[in-house]
Parts: C-alpha cells; sequence; structure tokens
C-alpha cells in the first residue's frame, strides 16, 4: 500500500466511526473545523465551510454538522483541474459564520479567531481523543512504509501547534513541531508512537498494516546479519511468518495474548520471538511439540481472531 492510499484508508476508518456522545460530536466537529475549516462568503452572508478531497471525511463532516447543528449542511463537489481525478468536497455549515465558529471554539465570544484549541474541548478524556480525530480527519497524514514512519498534524498556527504537542503529551505521546511553507507541522516519527496515536485516535486496520510493516523491517534487518543461509529460502519462510507476527502483535496490543485459549498463547508468545522460524521450528519449540501442520492450523486461527478483532471495530 502507498503512502498515498495508507492515509487515506486510515482517515476512510477513523471517518467511519461511530461517535454517540454529544460532548464528542461536538469535539470531533471543533477538531475538524479547526483544520479544515474556511469563511466563505456568499450573498453577503459569511459561512463556515468544512474543506476536504476525501469523500469519507465528507460524509463524517456533513453527519457531524447534522448531529451538532440538526440541520443540514450543503454539501458541493468540483473536480479540481489541477489535481486529475481529485475532487474538493466542501461542506457548508447552515446559519452565519459568527454562531457557528462560536460554537466550534475557532472565535471567542467577541468574535476574534482564537488561535490555540479550547481548554472545554479537551476536559475529558473521551473528547480529547474525538478532537484528535477531527483534526487528524481535517489536516492529518501518515505514512506506514517500511522506510519512512510518520504521521502529522498540520496547525495554522504556531499556538495551535503547540496546543496540539501538549494533548498528545497527555497521551504520553512526544511530538515535534516544524515550521512548513503555510502552516506549522506537528509530527510523530517512531512507529510505536504513531501506532499508539492511530490506536487512540481509534484506528485499528491501519495498526494492524502499520504492525505488519515494522515486523517487516525488523525481520529484514535480521535477515541481513545472518550469514550463509539460503536466503530464497529464508524469504519465502519469513514472509508467512510476517504477516503472522503483524497480527500476533496486533492481538497482544488489542486485547492481550493472556486472554488466547491456552493453545494458542504459548505459540503465539513464541511466533512474537522467532519471527524467522520456520513452521517446524516453532513446533518444536512448543512443550510438547508440536507438528508442522498442526502450527500451521494455530497460526491460521490466530489469524482469524486478528481478523475477527478488526471487524468488531468496524
Ligand atoms: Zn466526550
Amino acid at each position: 500500500m502507498n503512502t498515498q492510499s495508507f492515509s487515506a484508508a486510515t482517515k476512510g476508518e477513523l471517518a467511519r466511526i461511530k461517535e454517540e456522545r454529544p460532548c464528542c460530536l461536538l469535539c470531533e466537529l471543533a477538531g475538524l473545523a479547526k483544520a479544515a475549516g474556511r469563511v466563505k462568503n456568499e450573498n453577503n452572508t459569511a459561512r463556515l465551510e468544512i474543506r476536504t478531497e476525501n469523500p469519507a471525511v465528507a460524509r463524517k463532516a456533513f453527519q457531524l454538522v447534522r448531529a451538532v447543528f440538526g440541520k443540514q449542511a450543503a454539501l458541493f463537489v468540483r473536480q479540481q483541474r489541477r489535481l486529475r481525478r481529485s475532487k474538493l468536497y466542501r461542506i457548508c455549515v447552515p446559519g452565519e459564520f459568527t454562531q457557528a465558529a462560536l460554537k466550534l471554539g475557532l472565535t471567542d465570544r467577541f468574535g476574534h479567531p482564537v488561535s490555540g484549541i479550547r481548554r472545554a474541548f479537551l476536559r475529558r478524556e473521551c473528547c480529547r481523543r474525538a478532537y484528535l480525530r477531527g483534526l487528524f480527519l481535517g489536516r492529518g497524514w501518515v505514512s506506514g512504509t517500511a522506510f519512512a514512519y510518520h504521521l502529522e498534524f498540520a496547525a495554522a498556527s504556531k499556538r495551535s501547534a503547540e496546543d496540539v504537542v501538549a494533548l498528545l503529551g497527555q497521551f504520553g505521546l512526544k511530538a515535534r513541531i516544524t515550521a512548513r511553507k503555510n502552516c506549522f507541522a506537528v509530527y510523530l516519527k517512531k512507529s510505536g508512537a504513531i501506532g499508539d496515536c492511530l490506536r487512540l485516535m481509534g484506528a485499528a486496520g491501519p495498526l494492524l498494516e502499520l504492525e505488519n510493516t515494522r515486523v517487516f523491517r525488523e525481520v529484514k534487518n535480521r535477515i541481513n546479519r545472518l550469514v550463509n543461509c539460503e536466503t530464497a529460502n529464508l524469504n519465502k519462510t519469513v514472509e508467512a511468518a510476517l504477516q503472522r507476527k503483524g497480527e500476533i502483535g496486533f492481538i497482544s496490543a488489542r486485547i492481550g495474548l493472556e486472554n488466547l485459549p491456552e493453545e494458542l498463547r504459548e505459540l503465539a508468545r513464541l511466533r512474537l520471538a522467532h519471527p524467522e522460524a520456520s513452521l517446524k521450528e516453532l513446533g518444536e519449540m512448543v512443550r510438547p511439540p508440536l507438528s508442522k501442520s498442526c502450527v500451521n492450523h494455530r497460526l491460521r486461527r490466530l489469524s482469524t481472531i486478528a481478523r475477527q478483532i478488526q471487524q468488531e471495530k468496524n
């Protein structure tokens, strides 16, 4: 999966999360508007609109506006000429800009722009996650390729960027800021932190993907250190092992290995510890030893469990 589609898939998954608490609905929309909101003048009336190129995000913005304002948003779609095949969606919040902007924390009650994040949105943990998700949907980016881990939130002002850093800090994530041409980017570089960030925003699918990529790199490094081995053969073993190890890491993160059925638990731990071992070698490590086909069968069950957890989330 390339970077573009990984980022879009992540947003797609985040956009499908069904938030029900009114506090979080407001916070998610506030985050989204903070990142992707614009003032638009139409027929002498200033309106707030949210712009996105991602159809899933557009749908989400539309639903959030209805939930928060109790009214239907106007939706406009425009084919962009410069970027082939990409469409720009504009979700227009009903009513005047001043009311919408005040409600979403873009301005204070005197109508002055607020550059940071309104404290009230960050009081509860559920809301902090929702706000972060909104920000990411609006102007976030993630890359999960084996050679470049990167997750970022773009912020319009330095103050905003600092607030995002503080917000991530509350979840134990150390982010940094870099100045871009037209904005400030708050970014995470470590795969573990990126995985944590995706998880706290509620994405499980991309997390699985990221786990697999991370494991792939780990295993590849290990292979490079091995000498006198039949590379071709090893690659085959490794490729099959990879996905399994990523899935097991995912199970471990989501439900914990200790909650697996007993006959799968030990094998799961061994697979994590020895990603380069063949099925036969793995079987020999288990007490009492298992046949190759038995190991294969159990790994398949683990794989099924990982998929089930992922689907439950969706
Ligand atoms: Zn909440």
